[in-house]
């Protein structure tokens, strides 16, 4: 039952039990110690007064110190002043002229000017305190209070004012930024007289979007179960958290920024990006990123890609970051400096792109939608292709020719890497199941770090050996940097097994992987006939029972068709 009550002058003791004396049907929130009221709707307050702002003024005059208002208060609309008709009123509170933080107040009133809402931050009462510190003082507080400070700040602002902290209203600056790292906007409240930061909070707000753990290939758990030799679909799409987006309006985020290119090739400069692509908006109604996925993996128009690529980039980002947080000095390429622009659903005049990779002539990724993949919905992949963009922003490798002969071991330790540091993602030895099971034959398909069927190895012999289906090649290397790039991920995977069982022993198949001896490796050699010219960049060999994924160089102009990887 409303409650209608003339507003009038009222001298009260405790006016926090007078409200309630004169309001019984009232609904109350009494603060945390009982002082005042943080809420109180179910009345309805005449005021007498001719507009909205003079209402809620003429109440809070009678009625403000059950709210917290004290007489050293002053109050200051915030906003547009209200015009006729129902209306909320904010007000900021501040005390000798400077804002009280998190003490707003708004109140509700209807079209005939009567008060029938009251919500009040917190409030308490006035200390001696006093603003000693400056405002570079106070920032330099706000950002050393992470334990290995803040790099790349910007957008900071510094404000003076007053919070109420234990009970008491305490002189404070309140410091706001944004920092690359650790990526955020941040707000501290750092105490104006000892600079001592108070607390700190993350403002850049959390939005879910929809992503597969891994693929559809495969759960955070475990890769789906084989069917006629092939992985089958079986994993099911989660909604999680988005971090570090800038705005949430889009998938521009402070580490990677996606587009969906719907069909379209990609652009062929870095000035150029997104070019034909264009940015990928949440959903109506709060609904997040969170797209569904397309089930026939076919549609080159679905936003899920963009929202797969964007969160699980973004996540292989702050891994390399989180490995070392000091970047490299001189470090250049967006993918340690900057937000690396990803493009989804790219196609090559208008046909299917069986292919993803990273471009360091453009600095950005790019997932093809083929005629059975959406190169996007693997994450392995994703993550396979991102470890080159940090290692192209880290200074990269150079592949060369010199006298002896093609020299391809800098392409090869690049793709071992890019393998290494994707099943470090997920702790299993394959990478790319999504791609084996929907693919046919010789399309892109997956990749397994423990092959007991692999030859290479850095123990080569230098000797001709005939290998992969009667290939003529040198035993050790072949010359083909994904081939070679196994002699790296093996040992890889062979460590991080070991590292995880927890104890140092000798891998399983260290007899054929492990790299003790002190012989190089015959990587010189012309004797198979592809080292007397410039390494191949990329070259796709149907495998039988093993077929690497797509991957890239860095130096390579375009990555194009079933050739490239
Ligand atoms: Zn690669």
């Amino acid at each position: 039952m409303l409650t209608a009550i003339l507003v009038a002058s009222i001298a009260v003791a405790n006016p926090v039990e007078s409200f309630v004396r004169e309001n019984p049907a009232a609904r109350l929130i009494r603060s945390a110690d009982g002082s005042s009221l943080v809420h109180a709707s179910g009345f309805l307050a005449e005021t007498g007064a001719a507009r909205p702002e003079e209402a809620a003024r003429a109440f809070l005059r009678s009625h403000g110190a059950a709210f917290g208002i004290a007489n050293d208060q002053a109050l200051v609309r915030k906003g547009a002043p209200p015009v006729a008709g129902a209306a909320a009123i904010r007000f900021e509170r501040t005390f000798q002229g400077l804002p009280v933080f998190g003490a707003d107040l708004v109140v509700g009133v209807d079209a005939q000017n009567r008060i029938f809402l009251v919500n009040s931050g917190n409030v308490a009462p006035a200390t001696w305190d006093r603003h000693l510190l400056g405002e570079a003082q106070a920032f330099g507080s706000a950002v050393s209070s992470f334990a290995r400070g803040a790099r790349g700040v910007e957008a900071v602002s510094v404000t003076a004012g007053w919070k109420a902290v234990a009970g008491a209203l305490h002189a404070v600056y309140r410091v706001d930024f944004v920092a690359r790292q650790p990526a955020g906007d941040w707000r501290v409240f750092v105490d104006a007289q000892t600079g001592r930061a108070l607390f700190r909070a993350p403002l850049r707000s959390s939005v879910n979007g929809n992503v597969y753990p891994v693929s559809p290939a495969e759960t955070a758990d475990a890769l789906c179960p084989l069917a006629s030799g092939k992985p089958s679909i079986c994993a099911p799409t989660v909604s999680i958290a988005f971090p570090n987006l800038s705005s949430g309006t889009d998938l521009g985020g402070s580490q990677t920024t996606v587009y969906n290119c719907k069909g379209a090739d990609a652009p062929t400069s870095s000035a150029g990006i997104p070019g034909l692509c264009s940015s990928v908006a949440p959903l109506p109604a709060n609904g997040g990123f969170g797209f569904s996925a397309d089930s026939t993996f076919q549609l080159n128009s679905d936003d899920f890609s963009a929202a797969m690529a964007y969160f699980h980039l973004d996540k292989h980002l702050a891994f390399f970051k989180k490995l070392d947080p000091n970047l490299p000095s001189g470090a250049s390429g967006r993918a340690l400096t900057g937000s690396l622009p990803a493009l989804v659903n790219v196609q090559e005049g208008g046909k299917a792109f069986e292919n993803a990779f990273y471009s360091p002539l453009i600095d950005a990724m790019v997932f093809g939608q083929g005629a059975h993949a959406d190169y996007a919905y693997d994450a392995t992949v994703m993550y396979h292709e991102s470890t080159h963009a940090v290692v192209s922003a880290w200074g990269g490798f150079d592949i060369g020719i010199d006298a002896q002969g093609g020299l391809d071991e800098p392409g090869a330790v690049n793709e071992g890497t890019a393998d290494s540091m994707a099943v470090s993602e997920t702790g299993r030895s394959e990478i790319g199941s999504f791609l084996s099971a929907v693919n046919p034959s010789p399309l892109p398909s997956g990749r397994e770090l423990d092959d007991p069927g692999v030859l290479r190895s850095c123990q080569g012999s230098g000797t001709q050996v005939t290998i992969l289906g009667g290939l003529n090649a040198l035993n050790g290397l072949d010359g083909e940097v994904h081939d070679d790039g196994e002699i790296w991920n093996g040992f890889y995977w062979e460590v991080f097994r070991g590292l995880r069982a927890g104890r140092a022993r000798p891998a399983r198949r260290s007899s054929t992987r492990r790299c003790s001896s002190p012989r190089e490796p015959g990587r010189r050699s012309t004797a198979t006939g592809r080292r007397s010219s410039p390494p191949p960049r990329h070259s796709f060999r149907p495998i039988p029972g093993w077929r690497p994924m797509p991957t890239a160089l860095p130096g390579a102009a375009r990555w194009t068709g079933a050739t490239a990887r």
